[in-house]
């Protein structure tokens, strides 16, 4: 399934007239480049009131997948936040529905994220950009100490606060104490990021299970 766009009343915060808007609510980033750049410069669902000319965001409700990143997020409207604990049971409703359906041929096997408002979720993509930045710096330490680089499955990582990428263990069925070595010793080339130095810590703890890989 494609990007999708929705039909809605929008209302002025100036209290005009209600007035109908075209918005984006299903934004596949892997597919539409320029809605992702539209989402971070704040374009995104901008609309211009035709009676008093005001300039505001369609809060429509978004879903934001990107899906080889396996990033899914639900983008509520900043009003509902104080309804969050109750909208739970909506997002795992819908989850489930458009896991079938809608976007079925994204094979989701792992739970959406949920923001409220476009600056939420400018702040997720943000941070995005700087997991994917120091994930790569990982992978180029870890070529540069003798290492093959695995690649751990996305969402995974990101619910761990481990990197994308990590150093490969040599042996051949390594145990997640060979992942903490590996880990170790390009850390200690001089390699400083905290995402690998938490992969290390979790993989040495007694009882680690085996990361999950791509
Ligand atoms: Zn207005």
């Amino acid at each position: 399934m494609r990007s999708l766009q929705n039909e809605a009343a929008a209302q002025c915060p100036n209290g005009c007239e209600p007035f109908d808007v075209t918005y984006w609510s299903l934004v596949r980033a892997d597919q539409n480049d320029d809605l992702k750049a539209a989402i971070l410069g704040g374009e995104l669902n901008l609309v211009r009131c035709p009676e008093c000319g005001h300039y505001f965001h369609h809060d429509g409700e978004i879903i934001y997948l990107d899906a080889p990143a396996e990033l899914l997020v639900f983008v509520f409207s900043p009003k509902d936040k104080q309804r969050a604990a109750e909208l739970q049971q909506k997002i795992s409703h819908d989850y489930e529905i458009i896991k079938n359906s809608l976007l079925k041929d994204a094979h989701l096997d792992y739970p959406p994220l949920c923001v409220f408002g476009l600056e939420e979720l400018q702040n997720v993509l943000r941070h995005e950009e700087n997991l994917v930045a120091e994930s790569e710096v990982v992978a180029a330490s870890s070529a540069a100490e003798g290492f093959e680089v695995a690649r751990l499955k996305p969402s995974y990582a990101r619910q761990h606060h481990f990197p994308f990428y990590i150093p490969a263990p040599t042996a051949s069925a390594p145990a997640a104490n060979d992942y903490a070595v590996a880990a170790a010793r390009v850390l200690k080339s001089g390699l400083n990021s905290a995402l690998l130095l938490q992969f290390k810590d979790a993989m040495s703890a007694p009882g680690a299970q085996l990361p999950i890989l791509l």
